[in-house]
């Protein structure tokens, strides 16, 4: 719940706030970015929302907000528990998401053979409850050592195995399968590994069939309006994830970028292939 007595002053008048526990993750901007701004170390509400979209969107963040720190002031009725939020072909926003992943998105790919659950939201048990109502998880997919979050309580709850690249196993030491190297693996029947050093040592992309989950290595800017990576916080190595951005372009053509960090997009995938072939050129040049 929010903390009405903890409301940040700069939050615009109206109903909805932002209290002073935000660790100015960005999920909320990313999620509803008309709602919701930055002031540079916290967020808070810009324009109230004002058609049901909108409203819709606020709710959104609200849960999936790490420090629950969104909420309103005439305690209006909730829209009850959003998520999982269905995006895709069986592919679900998990929301909840951790402080211990800075607010990392995380997903789940519903599938008859047992789920596939893309990083970790906080184990809540509610949530719980509604991933056990869609079959549950036979796999948890980690793309990199920050988002591990509660990764290993999901695993333990489900009996699922853990993927993680090598390099970044320290982070997730109860991972039962590892993916070594830099090629492309297809480590289930289409789901296919993309390492891509960068961000960090062991960052990877996973790719199911039109949707890549690119954790922190690739994203969405909605001010930029295009593709983008975070230069400013890469923890391995710049030239290393533009290589790799450069050898993920080769190896899947995605019509969905979905990240932990960073707004997600839709598009077609032969320009959203552009996109990122034009990232690449456009980083390297101001290198
Ligand atoms: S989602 Fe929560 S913690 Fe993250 S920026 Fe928004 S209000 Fe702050």
């Amino acid at each position: 719940m929010a903390r009405p007595d903890l409301r940040h002053e700069a939050n615009a008048e109206g109903a909805w706030y932002v209290d002073e526990r935000c660790i100015d993750c960005g999920t909320c901007r990313d999620l509803a970015p008309v709602t919701f701004v930055s002031l540079g170390s916290q967020s808070v509400v810009a324009s109230q929302p004002v058609d049901p979209q909108r409203e819709q969107g606020a709710w959104l963040a609200a849960q999936a907000c790490p420090t629950q720190s969104i909420g309103t002031f005439d305690h209006r009725p909730r829209p009850g528990r959003l998520y999982p939020w269905l995006l895709v072909d069986g592919v679900y926003d998990l929301g909840f998401t951790s402080p211990d992943s800075f607010g990392a998105s995380a997903y789940l790919a519903a599938r008859p053979e047992g789920g596939l659950m893309v990083d970790s939201p906080r184990f809540t048990a509610g949530l719980v409850r509604a991933v056990e109502e869609l079959g549950g998880v036979a796999h948890v997919l980690l793309t990199h050592r920050d988002d591990v979050a509660d990764a290993g309580r999901w695993a333990e709850h489900f009996g699922a195995r853990v993927w993680v690249h090598e390099h970044d196993r320290s982070a997730a030491p109860f991972a039962t399968d590892l993916v070594r190297g830099l090629e492309p693996v297809d480590v289930l029947p289409g789901v296919r590994c993309i390492p891509v050093p960068g961000h960090t040592r062991g960052s990877v992309v996973w790719a199911l069939g039109a949707v890549a989950f690119t954790g922190d290595s690739l994203a969405w800017s909605h001010g930029q309006g295009d593709l983008t990576a975070f230069k400013g916080a890469c923890w391995h190595s710049w030239p290393a994830q533009l290589a790799s951005l450069e050898r993920l372009a080769a190896a899947c053509r995605p019509e969905w970028v979905l990240p932990g960090h960073g707004a997600r997009c839709h598009l077609p995938a032969s320009e959203l292939h552009e996109r990122l072939v034009a990232l690449v050129d456009r980083e390297r040049a101001a290198a």
